[in-house]
C-alpha cells in the first residue's frame, strides 16, 4: 500500500531528501546536517521557526529520506515551500510544487509512504493520518502509470494525473553545445536542435543557418 501526505496542514513542512547523506559541495559535511540540521537550528535560534516536532521517515533506499517538519504557528503556503527549499529539500520537485501553487492545483506539494508513518523504534504513530492511501506496491512512475490509462493508481490520477511536461515541456535531449553571445539573441540560436553527432552538419536548412551562425560566432571569438 501506499499513505499519501498532502501539504494539508499550515504548521507542516514536507521535505524530501534524494540524498540525505551527500556531501555538499561547500565544506563536504552531509546534506542533511548543512542544509537541514544546520538551517533549521540557525531558523529556529534566530526566532524565525517556532518548532513543535521533527519527525524522519526512512524509504526502502538508505540514502532517500522524508522530513516532517510541525511547527507551532502556522504559515501561508508560499512560505512553507521557500522554508522547505532552504532547509534543502529536492529542488527538482520544489519547482514543480510552486508552479502547481501557482495554479492553484491542490496539493502543490505532497510525500508518498509505503504505509502510514509509524516510529521504527518506539512504535509510536505518527501525528496525523494521511491525506489519501492506495494499494500499490511499486513506486507511482509517471510513466507507467500513464501506460496503465483507466486502470492507472486511482489516488495517483486524482491528485497527480499529470506529467510534469505539462508544466514546461519535456526534458531536453543532450545535443551539440550552442554558444550563446551576450545581447539580443536571435531565436534561432535557442530554436536549433542540433543533434550531438560528431562534427557532421545536420541537414534541415533552419538548423544549418542556426549551426552554421554559431560556427561564426565561435570562429570570431578566438
Ligand atoms: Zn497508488
Amino acid at each position: 500500500m501506499a499513505a499519501w501526505y498532502f501539504d494539508s496542514q499550515p504548521d507542516e513542512l514536507l521535505l524530501d531528501f534524494d540524498e540525505f547523506d551527500k556531501p555538499t559541495r561547500r565544506g563536504g559535511g552531509p546534506w542533511c546536517e548543512e542544509f537541514f540540521r544546520l538551517r533549521l537550528q540557525a531558523a529556529m535560534e534566530a526566532g524565525k521557526l517556532d518548532v513543535r516536532d521533527v519527525w524522519i521517515v526512512a524509504s526502502a533506499t538508505s540514502r532517500h529520506k522524508h522530513v516532517i517538519v510541525r511547527l507551532s504557528t502556522p504559515m501561508f503556503q508560499f512560505e512553507r515551500l521557500t522554508w522547505q527549499i532552504h532547509l534543502g529539500s529536492d529542488l527538482y520537485r520544489a519547482r514543480a510544487d510552486y508552479m502547481r501553487a501557482g495554479r492553484g492545483i491542490i496539493p502543490a506539494s505532497l510525500l508518498i509512504e509505503k504505509t502510514p508513518i509509524v516510529d521504527p523504534v518506539t512504535g509510536e504513530p505518527f501525528w496525523r493520518r494521511p491525506d489519501a492511501e492506495c494499494s500499490c506496491v511499486e513506486k507511482h512512475v509517471t510513466e507507467d502509470q500513464f501506460k496503465l490509462g483507466d486502470k492507472a493508481c486511482p489516488v495517483w490520477r486524482k491528485y497527480r494525473g499529470m506529467s510534469p511536461w505539462e508544466l514546461w515541456g519535456p526534458s531536453p535531449k543532450p545535443q551539440q553545445r550552442v554558444k550563446l553571445k551576450d545581447g539580443h539573441i536571435p531565436l534561432d540560436y535557442i530554436r536549433a536542435q542540433i543533434p550531438k553527432i560528431n562534427g557532421r552538419q545536420p541537414q534541415d536548412p533552419e538548423i544549418r543557418k542556426a549551426w552554421a551562425m554559431s560556427r561564426q560566432m565561435a570562429s570570431r571569438r578566438r
